[in-house]
């Protein structure tokens, strides 16, 4: 067995140890809110790849952030396991996990910046959550200053995230580059996510809704339907068990509505499944 990874705690020890390294070293970083599953270890597991080839060194930050939860009780309910991530880190060869004990340790006691992207926070899951994708640029600039990363990875499954940190990347003229990576699913098709342990039996059973809605949505279009209200038609409907949020097909780089699928779009859509907030999204490229 490998030595496990070095465990990083304070902003202050961070810096230290970045320092030390130097500012050569390539470092492959993955930023996310821990509980890990399949698909974090996948970006985990890239990263390794690609440092491996420039003896490159891995990061990865578990931070359950608390400025990107528009609901109170979504945080308090988000679900931590501090060990098993540990093991996940190490089996998957990651060199240091940086994992701030709380919001004061990441943004210090007078914090008053955020950092927001314009637009493409329109439509998904910016219209229904306010703030959100705010909470989230804040926190991946202030890690992007602190690990400095050569590459660093992010799931498609939050693809209108993965939009918005690329525009905020290029806008701000951030160094180091961005990899986008595919949405890993269970067996039957669901997306991993930390909050699927929250779904009760049934819940779990009725969230394959998702996918399945998504499926039949590629199927049409692959059989040449390319009108987005008939790709739409009833799709909704057809999730009684779910309390649908939204079902959308959008241009896959502006994130806008779109009539008439003409190029890379996304049909991306969101729900909450025995009370538990699920995305998913398929892309559909002519
Ligand atoms: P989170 O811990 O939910 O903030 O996610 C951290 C990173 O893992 C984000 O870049 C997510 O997009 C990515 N991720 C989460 N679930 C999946 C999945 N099922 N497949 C691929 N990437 C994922």
């Amino acid at each position: 067995m490998t030595e496990g990874p070095i465990v990083v705690r304070s902003r202050s020890d961070f810096s230290r140890w970045r320092e030390a390294i130097g500012a050569d070293r390539p470092i492959g970083f993955v930023p996310t809110m821990g509980f890990l599953h399949a698909g974090h270890v996948s970006l985990m597991t890239a990263a390794r790849r690609d440092m491996d080839a420039v003896q490159g060194v891995v990061v990865v930050s578990i931070f359950v952030n608390p400025k990107q939860f528009d609901e109170r009780g979504d945080f308090e309910a988000y679900p931590v396991d501090r060990d098993g991530d540990l093991a996940k880190c190490r089996a998957a060869g990651v060199d240091v996990v940086f994992m701030p004990d709380d919001a004061r340790e990441m943004y210090g006691p007078h914090f008053a910046t955020s950092v927001e992207v314009h637009g493409l926070d329109e439509h998904l899951c910016g219209a229904g959550r306010p703030g959100h994708f705010r909470g989230v640029c804040t926190v991946v600039l202030k890690l992007w200053n602190l690990v400095r990363p050569t590459a660093a990875y992010f799931g498609r499954k939050d693809y209108q995230q993965l939009a918005i940190i690329r525009r905020m990347h290029e806008d701000l003229g951030l160094h180091g580059r961005i990899e986008g990576m595919p949405i890993v699913r269970e067996e039957d098709g669901l997306a991993m996510s930390s909050r699927n342990t929250r779904l009760g039996p049934q819940a779990r059973r009725d969230a394959l809704g998702l996918h399945r809605t998504l499926e039949a949505i590629r199927r049409d279009f692959a059989a040449g339907q390319t009108q987005v209200a008939a790709l739409l038609e009833e799709r909704g409907a057809s999730l009684p068990e779910c309390d649908l949020e939204y079902l959308a097909i959008v241009d896959a780089a502006t994130l806008q509505p779109v009539a008439h699928i003409t190029g890379p779009s996304l049909c991306a859509i969101a729900a909450r499944v025995g009370g538990v907030r699920l995305i998913d999204n398929v892309e559909l490229v002519p």
